[in-house]
């Protein structure tokens, strides 16, 4: 039995990753962070269990551009200096 996250995360990826989303990937991750709840982690966004289908999705396409976890962090890091 599949939950619906599961079968959302699972969905294909584009052929090819772009920059925009990369873009797209590294600003899902950052929004849809965790959260600490008292059951456990949660999507800061959504609430879902984390990491909720948003935040995995983006993380896979960091992922298939071959992203470190230190290139993940600097992206992270560099799109929240460029946040008002
Ligand atoms: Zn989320």
């Amino acid at each position: 039995m599949d939950s619906i996250d599961e079968i959302l995360s699972e969905l294909p990826l584009p052929p090819y990753v772009t920059a925009e989303d990369v873009s797209f990937a590294v600003k899902a991750v950052t929004v849809h962070a965790a959260e600490q709840w008292p059951e456990g982690r949660r999507c800061r966004n959504d609430r879902a269990p984390h990491p909720c289908h948003l935040h995995h999705r983006g993380r896979r396409v960091l992922d298939q551009r071959g992203l470190t976890n230190r290139h993940i962090c600097a992206l992270i890091d560099e799109q929240k200096a460029q946040q008002p």
